[in-house]
């Protein structure tokens, strides 16, 4: 009786992962490496429980992450970042998360949670089949990226602990072959800037400046006087056309920056391509992209793309998006919000091989709930546990 069960259960999780494995389009996974994971994370003691239709269970709850410090890009400046958490139950597993809600991108806590009472997850009763179920969360309603990446986060989360696999394994990824991430000094005063640095420069490989305005020169002289480390800059759209641009980005070269995203407006294509194509350094885009649909237009026109979990509905897009980017001989950089542990670990699972990466947005926050990916000489390092390989490390009230 108890071998039937283990087969059937056996029997049910490898058809999840082939169903699974079928929509990312790796048919060497299920043939080869994924099912030995699967073969050795049997828990005959629980053998039966997936003998039963299960149903999985969304709850969620609204959370403030406070910022360390002041964050100021060209335009504003603010001290919190609201975001709401989620949780999928599903057969004593548990998959967690998070939308992060920056004001300049337009959803809300109360959008998110009005967007999440939309979702009926009652007709999915494998929530390995993540495509099926990310493509029914986004027929739901134009828009929402966010509060649909936090669906398609805990949809991994749980999916990964049901395969028993965190995600880099599943996607065939070494977790240890990333970029470094980059550190954002924030726009502040010659000397802030100076202390800031020096408290972090031993920590990082490569910092981030915020550009774009009056305070360019100055800010990386500023850090110049402390560190030769490797500078990316972000001009957020801030310089005004493409010959004031160029200009800076010779001069950028000159102290060492590495890489500049979204130097002019965003639906400025024609110029934007050209100053690709004059630029000593790779321009990535960041707010001329939100989804998959969006690269093809950008090919010729930007060097490369920053994907963010929040602005392309999650992980399953993100995979997409970073394979069609490569295979149209783009580069590709991981980016994020501020966030907790949660979205960053999500992302820390999908990066690796990637050009460039921007993942400080948890350690931005003094109040992360969750212990996940971890920064290890410079680089996020995905944790081994399934799934996203996050952990809560205080009560969340989800309803
Ligand atoms: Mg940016």
């Amino acid at each position: 009786m108890q071998y039937k069960m283990k087969r059937s259960r056996r029997q049910f999780l490898k058809s999840s992962i082939v169903a699974a494995t079928a929509t990312f389009s790796i048919p060497s996974l299920a043939r080869n490496y994924n099912y030995k994971i699967f073969e050795s994370n049997i828990n005959p003691s629980s053998s039966n429980k997936y003998q039963k239709t299960s149903k999985m269970k969304l709850s969620w709850t609204p959370y403030n992450l406070q910022l360390k410090h002041t964050f100021t890009i060209s335009g504003f400046s603010r001290t919190t970042t609201p975001v709401v958490l989620t949780k999928i139950e599903y057969d004593g597993l548990v998959g967690y998360g998070e939308a992060s809600l920056p004001p300049y991108l337009g959803e809300t806590q109360e959008s998110v949670i009005s967007f999440l009472k939309k979702v009926d997850l009652s007709g999915f009763t494998n929530p390995t089949q993540i495509e099926e179920i990310v493509n029914y969360i986004d027929s739901l309603a134009i828009n929402n990226t966010a509060a649909k990446a936090s669906v398609d986060i805990a949809l991994h989360d749980l999916a990964g602990k049901i395969i028993g696999s965190p995600w880099y394994k599943i996607h065939g990824l070494n977790k240890y072959d990333v970029p470094d991430t980059t550190f954002t000094i924030g726009i502040d005063t010659d000397e802030v800037v100076r202390e800031k640095t020096r408290e972090v420069m031993d920590s990082y490989n490569i910092l981030k400046v915020k550009v774009g305005g009056p305070d360019d020169k100055r800010m990386i002289r500023a850090i110049r006087s402390v560190t030769n480390l490797p500078l990316a800059v972000d001009a957020n759209q801030g310089w005004k056309d493409r010959y004031e641009a160029i200009e800076m980005i010779h001069w950028l070269k000159e102290q060492g920056v590495v890489m500049v995203e979204q130097p002019i407006p965003k639906n400025d294509l024609d110029n934007i391509a050209l100053l690709t194509q004059e630029s000593p350094l790779p321009i990535f885009a960041d707010e001329s992209i939100q989804r998959l649909e969006d690269i093809n237009r950008l090919k010729g026109v930007f060097s490369g793309i920053n994907i963010k979990l929040m602005k392309c509905t999650g992980m399953h897009e993100a995979w997409k998006m970073r394979k069609l980017a490569k295979s149209l001989g783009m580069k590709v950089m991981m980016g994020c919000m501020t966030e907790t542990s949660c979205a960053i670990s999500a992302a820390s699972q999908i990066y690796a091989g990637m050009d460039f990466a921007d993942l400080d947005g948890a350690l931005l926050i003094a109040n992360d709930c969750f212990s996940g990916a971890y920064l290890q000489q410079g680089k996020i390092i995905a944790s081994d546990m399934p799934g996203i390989g996050v952990e809560p490390i205080q009560e969340l009230n989800f309803k």
